[in-house]
């Protein structure tokens, strides 16, 4: 760990926020984390800037689009252990069920056209999505990944056992900790 107080971050790539409302679910021990590390970047606390160094870093969700890609390989470059936060960043999980609906086109086209004969006809109307990337995949295909997380979403138990036993300079031990699903 650095000489100064512990850094968290967390993000949120391609998922539902299943995992970061587990992280939530830590309830009383927020208070506990908060005391023994600074949480710099994360929905939960709505930072804008990713800081230069961090300690620990949870990725919640797949990369399933160019903005994901971007934050996922500048928080890998800031962090020193970067975790797979959920199925989804571990496996890909639902969010790359999209990889078997006809790739990002057709995708986009049924949910934000309601086109029954799903022609591929792209949406250039809507600037706010991010350009999605032709293949939904977890996110060690991107990245190295120093801890896989798995469960939809992990329990706060695992999350506290995970990111406590780092704070406390020791390699979390999983086995048998965690399940898919
Ligand atoms: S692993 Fe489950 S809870 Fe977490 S983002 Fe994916 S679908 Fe949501």
């Amino acid at each position: 760990m650095s000489s100064t107080r512990p850094r968290l971050a967390t993000a949120w790539l391609g998922g539902c926020s299943g995992c970061h409302m587990s992280f939530l679910d830590l309830d009383e021990r927020l208070f506990d984390l908060a005391a023994a590390a600074d949480v710099l970047f994360s929905p939960v606390v709505d930072a804008k800037t990713i800081p230069p160094e961090i300690d620990i870093t949870l990725i919640e969700g797949a990369v399933a689009n160019e903005d994901n890609l971007e934050l996922l390989k500048h928080l890998r470059e800031r962090s020193r252990f970067l975790i797979a936060f959920g199925d989804c960043a571990v496996t890909g999980n639902v969010t790359a069920l999209r990889n078997l609906a006809g790739g990002p086109m057709l995708v986009l086209a049924r949910s934000y056209r309601d086109e029954s004969n799903l022609q591929p006809q792209i949406p250039t109307e809507l600037p706010v999505i991010p350009p999605l990337v032709d293949r939904v995949v977890p996110i060690h295909q991107v990245v190295q990944v120093d801890f896989h997380m798995p469960g939809c979403p992990p329990h706060p138990d695992l999350i506290w056992y995970c990111v406590t036993e780092l704070l406390a300079g020791r390699v979390p031990n999983l086995t048998g900790k965690w399940k898919f699903g």
